[in-house]
């Protein structure tokens, strides 16, 4: 799978989208998923635009009820990212049970778990900077509940190739995986891969039944720690120009709308913030993309620095920018990110968002 990053290649996916197949085969990893996600997570298209667009071409909404839910599940971590705030960085609602190591274990960089479904997707992962959904599971199930690890430096690892990374959804899934943003821990058996992979895979320490892997300790391949070093090498730092005359509108590696406030003149500045990077790296690959994407928004300038310099450097006159978790401290004038359910709050459970949602809404 590639991933174009012209704003038409990008509408166009959305307009060939079959949110009826998608409903039936999304857990397979050659089922009809949308691949739209490196879009939604870097704010070029929003997930009111792909059901807008999607109603537009005929589709109702009772026909399409899975696809639409699993658009609001990106909404509802986004909102439980809104009320707890950094709190997501650690166990939300319990402890991480049955831990027994830190850090990323060495066999999973490799791709060498011997789960063939498991070591493809990693593989897919590194060279495309996409995995389909099932794998994330699997592949935070084997590290979590399988080889005993806490949730943190693996979620890092995988957002750091995600092009699609979003703290939100990333963080509080790998917690769901691991039991500390769910009821129980996820478990996949093989089985269960082999089904949604299309291997046939026996004798595996996953060919085993839900009981026996609960209770089954650490294999040994799992235990030797990776020497994870995770770093983005940003552009350098350069000098932009900025009339303080006209609005500034600034853009960040979540929100890069082409489209947005298009008929204002504006200074249009992507910033990126180091300490941003520092704490949340990405991979070159990743930013690559955050830097081809930016190229669809028209006199676009990049700042690499922290907010507050760019301030003192420039003085900007209004600032125009996107609500979003992680840059609460930018000041100015904030939209907030389209949205299909115009809901907020924190829900303790996706369907509580979901049919409180769904009164709000009139399709
Ligand atoms: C361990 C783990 C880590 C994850 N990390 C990220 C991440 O960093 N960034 C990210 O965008 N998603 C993440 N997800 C959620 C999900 O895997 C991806 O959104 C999805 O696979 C993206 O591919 P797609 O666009 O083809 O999805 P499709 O299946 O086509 O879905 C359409 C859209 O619905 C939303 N969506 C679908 N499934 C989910 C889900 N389970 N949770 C939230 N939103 C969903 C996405 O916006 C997606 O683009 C993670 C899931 C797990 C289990």
């Amino acid at each position: 799978m590639t991933f174009p990053t012209d704003y038409g290649a990008i509408i166009d996916r959305i307009k060939n989208i079959d949110p009826i197949r998608y409903g039936k085969t999304r857990n397979y990893i050659d089922g009809d998923v949308t691949f739209l996600s490196p879009y939604i997570s870097r704010g070029v298209i929003s997930t009111k635009e792909i059901l807008e667009i999607t109603f537009n071409r005929g589709f109702s909404p009772k026909e399409i009820e899975k696809f639409i839910q699993e658009l609001v599940w990106r909404e509802y971590w986004q909102e439980i990212w809104w009320s707890k705030g950094e709190s997501i960085d650690e166990d939300l609602r319990h402890l991480q049970i049955d831990v027994l190591y830190k850090g990323m274990p060495k066999s999973v960089l490799a791709a060498e778990t011997g789960v063939t479904g498991i070591d493809q997707g990693i593989e897919s992962l590194y060279h495309s900077g996409y995995m389909h959904n099932h794998i994330r599971m699997y592949t935070a199930s084997l590290i979590c509940n399988i080889g005993k690890r806490q949730w943190y430096i693996p979620a890092k690892w995988m957002y750091f190739h995600l092009l699609d990374g979003d703290w939100a959804s990333n963080a509080l899934s790998w917690q769901w995986v691991a039991g500390s943003n769910s009821d129980k821990k996820y478990y996949a058996n093989q089985e269960n891969i082999n089904r949604f992979c299309h291997t046939k895979q026996t004798d595996t320490f996953l060919d085993r039944s839900y009981e026996e892997l609960a209770q089954m300790s650490c294999p040994d391949q799992f235990i030797a720690d990776a020497n994870l070093e995770l770093k983005t090498e940003l552009p350098p730092r350069n000098d932009i120009q900025i009339d303080s005359t006209i609005p500034t509108v600034l853009y960040t590696s979540y929100n890069l709308d082409p489209n947005w406030l298009q008929d204002v003149k504006a200074n249009r500045v992507l910033i990126l913030e180091p300490s941003h990077f520092e704490k949340y790296p990405v991979s070159q690959k990743v930013l690559d993309f955050i830097m081809a994407l930016s190229q669809n928004i028209s006199g676009i300038q990049v700042f690499v620095g922290e907010y507050k310099e760019l301030v003192e450097r420039y003085s900007p006159g209004e600032i125009y920018f996107k609500n979003h978790p992680f840059t609460r401290y930018f000041k100015g004038i904030g939209t907030d990110f389209d949205k299909i359910m115009p809901i907020s709050g924190d829900f303790s459970s996706f369907f509580k968002y979901w049919n409180k949602g769904k009164k709000s809404v009139q399709w």
